[in-house]
């Protein structure tokens, strides 16, 4: 028997801002998965060829919505997939996933993924109103130079998804408007709790970045947004049900500030 005022339903009004739903084996099952546990959720996309079918599945829901994407690491193949990538960002308010990354594997196209993101945060500000999540792996500074340079506050709103940059960048970041998309990954790292401790409350997100990150032996799925809810209450020492109010509150607060 659970005591008064235990709460053994999940909780309500979660958010999973970066997942890609499109990488599960069943790209609807995962969107009418998300409807039925009302997990407020941005399905990104890592190339816009998967734009017209995340668009189409997502569009028929209260609580998903698609990104349309060109990832950085895949930016060594794919660079010219940019015009399609325009050709789709006036059917869209929500891009990603979008970014940099100066990790070993990608490192030699890095000057190429800085052209094609500088061309994609331009494009933003000339379009107006989007909101973009985006990919800073060893590139923080680089990302937040770019955002600076190309994105003024008033054309758009970043999000700084899987945020591994030092404190000092993180300021930045917050100086720049940008939210930060938290998820299970940078809670086991000691760095990236610190930067989790030091965020204004209203800057923070959440989000899995399934199937890419694990939780316990299987791909991270929607729902297990929840532990990170827990898990970054427990850092600020705050309650896991008022941090998950806050989120959404910061989710509106996104959407409706521009
Ligand atoms: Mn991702």
């Amino acid at each position: 028997m659970s005591k008064p005022g235990q709460r053994d339903s999940p909780m309500m009004g979660l958010v999973d801002f970066h997942c890609h739903l499109d990488l599960y084996p069943d790209l609807l099952a995962a969107v009418q998965e998300c409807e039925r546990r009302q997990i407020y959720t941005l399905a990104v996309t890592t190339t816009p060829k998967a734009w017209p079918r995340n668009h189409q599945v997502a569009s028929h829901t209260k609580h998903v919505r698609a990104a349309l994407g060109l990832h950085p690491q895949l930016i060594a193949e794919r660079a010219n997939e940019i015009d399609l990538w325009e050709e789709y960002l006036p059917q869209t308010r929500y891009v990603g996933e979008v970014g940099l990354d100066a990790g070993p594997r990608h490192y030699r196209s890095l000057d190429l993924q800085t052209a094609i993101f500088r061309r994609i945060l331009t494009a933003c500000a000339i379009a107006g109103n989007k909101v973009l999540t985006v990919h800073s792996v060893r590139a923080a500074s680089r990302v937040l130079d770019l955002i600076d340079e190309c994105l003024p506050l008033d054309r758009g709103r970043v999000v700084l998804h899987w945020f591994t940059g030092s404190r000092r960048e993180a300021e930045r970041a917050v100086g720049l408007g940008c939210y930060f998309s938290i998820n299970a990954g940078m809670l086991q790292k000691e760095s990236a709790r610190q930067v989790v401790e030091m965020l204004p409350g209203e800057r923070l997100l959440t989000e899995t970045d399934g199937p890419f990150v694990m939780s316990q032996d299987r791909s991270a799925e929607p729902r297990d947004v929840e532990a990170v809810v827990n898990g970054v209450a427990h850092l600020r020492g705050v309650r896991p049900q008022s941090l998950c109010l806050s989120v959404l509150q910061n989710l509106r607060t996104l959407c409706t500030e521009l």
